[in-house]
């Protein structure tokens, strides 16, 4: 045999496991190498840890809100180090699972870091390895600014393993990891502060829910500062004090930054093996995954495209279907569905109004804005809004955006509608399902007036 493998996969997140099990199991001869545990990001600082918070945290409004039912209870606590150990049981689970499931596939582990030799060769640790193909899975790793103080602040990753809980947080960043983290330490009952440079966050998704869901934090308590920028950070007292770049200031005992990832390429020797990267260090890629380094193929994070698991396991799947199954597989890249596990949820899939527009289609625009039936209940006042954006030239649905509690199981249902083309006569034509709030998608029958919609 020329190489001592077929592909040789750098880490063994969601992508790089998937396509490992994949290629041994069209019987390629498969190594992987991992630094850390298995899983990646995904299963140990990501995903999986995120959502057990996020359930840990919406007990705060169900113990809450179940007063409105007839309960009484004498007050529920919450014990930050019981639940920190319950979830680490469950991740060690997870890293057992994913060694299994490579053993059981015939994938050979090597265990720390791994830098390429050339375009063949990978060193481990001491040991060298050659493959006919190298595969690239490394992920990203959060990207905090360069602001002075930057080393008192932590990222995501250290939030999964607080020794305690502060007493008051400030998060920094607009995007999904702030939004959801401030939910989860408020709802914990964290002080929390959100602070965003920009006038709205969660730029890029629909303006209504957006605006919906500020109104939704603020009212959970969460203090939401936009168009705020932070521009150093000192130790005060037994917290920290951060100056804002218009001369106020917020104190706080812990600071988080989700200002972005960015991918994980360096020291991994790349550049020595001819593989080009873009400015922001992710792997380049052609269609077929293939790096300037025809040897050298990249999927999920690192090559930061759609930086969301399921989109790096289906690559790990396309990428080893074509290369060893004989297979024309290519990945769908259109309406992806995607949640913020905010409190609530913002689910969507396809394009925005705002979008939609851009891209000059004549559009319909259905609305739906109500009060959950469970919330009649409660004094929470919580409100759900439904939006369906259509194409008035082939009454196609292109757009499904759901504030509300559980969008992302909703929105899941929505986006497979739309792989299969549904229109908005489809979804007319769809008895619902009562009680529910999914149940608004298919019954919204009059658009938002032209006038306001545009
Ligand atoms: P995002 O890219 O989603 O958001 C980054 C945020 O930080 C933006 O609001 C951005 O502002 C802001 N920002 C960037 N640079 C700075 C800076 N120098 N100073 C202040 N603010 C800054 O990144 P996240 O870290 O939230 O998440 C990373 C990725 O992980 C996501 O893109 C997503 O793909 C994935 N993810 C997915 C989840 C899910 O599916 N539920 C959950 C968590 C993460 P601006 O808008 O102005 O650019």
């Amino acid at each position: 045999m020329k190489y001592d493998y077929d592909l040789f996969t750098i880490g063994a997140g969601s992508g790089g496991v998937r396509a490992s099990r994949f290629a041994a199991g069209f019987g390629a001869r498969v190594g992987i190498a991992e630094l850390g545990p298995l899983g990646g990001t995904c299963v140990n600082v990501g995903c999986v840890p995120k959502k057990l918070l996020v359930y840990a945290a919406h007990y705060h409004d169900d113990f809450a809100e179940s007063r409105g039912f007839g309960w009484t209870h004498s007050g529920a606590s919450f014990t930050w180090r019981e639940f920190v150990a319950r979830k680490d049981a469950e991740i060690a689970r997870l890293n057992r699972i994913y060694g299994e499931l490579l053993d059981n596939s015939g994938v050979t582990r090597h265990a720390g870091r791994a830098v390429l030799q050339d375009a063949h060769t990978v060193k481990v640790g001491d040991r060298i390895f050659t493959s006919e193909r190298i595969l690239i899975a490394t992920g990203g790793v959060p990207d905090l600014p360069e602001i002075p103080g930057a080393e008192h602040v932590i990222s995501s990753n250290e939030a999964f393993h607080l020794e305690a809980l502060p007493r008051r947080i400030v998060i920094v960043g607009g995007g999904y990891i702030a939004v959801e983290f401030a939910g989860i330490f408020q709802g914990l009952g964290v002080e929390t502060t959100l602070v965003y440079r920009g006038p709205l966050f969660l730029r890029g998704f629909d303006t209504d829910c957006r605006k919906l869901l500020t109104a939704e934090m603020t009212r959970r308590g969460i203090r939401l500062l936009f168009d705020t920028r932070i521009a150093q950070i000192k130790v005060a007292g037994k917290g920290y004090r951060a100056g804002l770049a218009d001369g106020g200031h917020i104190e706080a005992d812990l600071f988080m930054y989700a200002t972005g990832r960015r991918p994980n390429t360096q020291g991994l020797g790349l550049e020595a093996a001819g593989v080009k990267l873009n400015d922001k260090g992710a792997v380049l890629i052609n269609d077929e995954y293939q790096s300037s380094a025809h040897s050298i193929y990249a999927i999920g994070d690192v090559t930061d495209r759609h930086n969301l698991t399921p989109v790096a396991t289906a690559e790990g799947m396309a990428l080893t279907r074509r290369l060893y199954g004989g297979m024309n597989a290519r990945v769908d890249y259109s309406n992806i569905p995607t949640c913020i596990f905010s409190q609530p949820n913002l689910g969507a899939v396809g394009l925005t109004e705002e979008e939609a527009r851009r891209q000059g289609r004549r559009i319909a625009v259905y609305k739906s804005d109500f009060t959950p039936l469970k919330h009649t209940l409660t004094e929470s006042g919580e409100e759900a809004l439904l939006k369906l954006i259509v194409d008035r030239d082939n009454d196609r649905v292109i757009g499904a955006h759901m504030l509300g509690a559980e969008a992302g199981e909703i929105i899941q249902g929505i986006a497979v509608a739309m792989k299969a083309g549904a229109t908005k006569r489809h979804f007319d034509e769809t008895i619902g399902i009562h009680p529910t709030t999914a149940e608004e998608f298919v019954t919204m029958r009059e658009p938002e007036p032209e006038e306001t919609a545009q």
